[in-house]
């Protein structure tokens, strides 16, 4: 590419590359943030997300303020198909936690609007009651384009909520992609709800969702749908006898819902309480969140290194060739990684 020619400026501080007014001062972000206001909240989750350097720095000054004060919350991973009746749901348990005294944030991942603007999530008006509470906070995320780049920005994005006071964190996420395991690595209680339906309901569930689930719900048990959602509650508690439990001290309950007509929703309330004295009691919970930390740690050291390592140039110019090797069966995958990463240390 050639050298772009430099066109001049009539005023010449108008090229200047600074851009200071645009930085956020991280104090006063943190000041709002302590005080519980949404609006700085919102800010500093939007800068959380910001894929700017110079955003990146700020974002780790306030992550650096906010995190003697997070910790205390208990969060909440709730996961289902699309359609399945999650807003719905996390509304009306939202509005009951708040009842009952809390303060409750959402944040949602939206796994499309990485891909196109117009997202799930934003297309529909979601959880209305509870965004209008002013004891509540909900925010759509967007699932960015990998793993690390999700799973970091919501984990900062629970230490930001934490900070403002948030004591209940529910983290939604669609079944799709790798979104789900990512969730129930920073949540402390995973929740999955299922559609009242036959074993081909059952089916369309990954095993391992199944398997990560603390609670399973199966949602709009009302009207003719409550028999049938009796008999899937049935063949699913069959289902996970055959699964090892997670934990030896709790056996995921399962229990039938309806997330529109409110029933059942005191006794979901009942067992997470449950499960929260006994996680807590056990030390479960704090067990729980150091291995996510030791995994957390493990996945952004290797989510780097693979970055550092792509990065190189001359990693960038010997892997074209040595892929098509290896496609073309000249060389095995092996011979070409062991080859790469001598090019890299040398
Ligand atoms: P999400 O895509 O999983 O977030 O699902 P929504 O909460 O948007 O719900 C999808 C549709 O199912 C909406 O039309 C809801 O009104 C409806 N719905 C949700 N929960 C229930 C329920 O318990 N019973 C019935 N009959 N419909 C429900």
């Amino acid at each position: 590419m050639g050298k772009k020619k430099k066109i001049p400026s009539i005023n010449p501080y108008l090229s200047t590359p600074t851009r200071k007014r645009d930085r956020p001062d991280i104090q006063e972000l943190f000041k709002g943030i302590k005080a519980g206001n949404w609006q700085h909240l919102s800010r500093a989750i939007t800068l959380v997300e910001s894929r700017s350097a110079q955003d990146n720095v700020s974002a780790k000054e306030l992550i650096k303020l906010c995190l003697p004060l997070s910790g205390k919350s208990f969060r909440m991973g709730i996961t289902g198909s699309p359609g399945v009746g999650k807003s719905t749901f996390i509304e009306a348990l939202g509005v009951q936690l708040i009842e009952a005294g809390h303060k409750v944030a959402v944040l949602a991942i939206d796994p499309s609007s990485s891909i196109n603007k117009g997202s799930i999530l934003g297309d529909k008006t979601r959880m209305d009651r509870l965004s209008s509470h002013p004891h509540s906070f909900v925010r759509p995320s967007p699932a960015g384009d990998s793993l690390g780049g999700v799973a970091r920005t919501t984990r900062e994005s629970i230490i930001l909520c934490e900070a403002a006071g948030y004591d209940r964190i529910i983290i939604e996420t669609v079944g799709v992609g790798q979104s789900e395991i990512a969730v129930h690595s920073m949540t402390d209680f995973f929740l999955l709800l299922l559609l009242p339906g036959g074993g081909d309901e059952l089916q369309g569930i990954k095993r391992g969702i199944m398997e990560m689930a603390d609670l399973i719900l199966i949602n709009k048990a009302d009207g003719e749908r409550e028999a049938i959602a009796k008999k899937s509650k049935r063949m699913v508690q069959n289902a996970l006898h055959i699964l090892p439990p997670e934990d030896k001290i709790w056996t995921p309950p399962v229990e039938t819902i309806s997330a529109l007509k409110q029933k059942n929703l005191d006794v979901v309330m009942a067992i997470i309480r449950k499960y929260q004295q006994l996680a807590t009691k056990e030390g479960l919970l704090e067990d729980k969140r150091k291995q996510q930390s030791a995994f957390w740690l493990e996945e952004s050291i290797n989510y780097q290194l693979k970055n550092f390592f792509f990065q190189n140039p001359k990693i960038k110019e010997r892997y074209k060739t040595l892929k098509s090797d290896v496609l073309s069966n000249k060389i095995t995958p092996f011979e070409a990684a062991d080859e790469l990463f001598r090019t890299f240390v040398n």
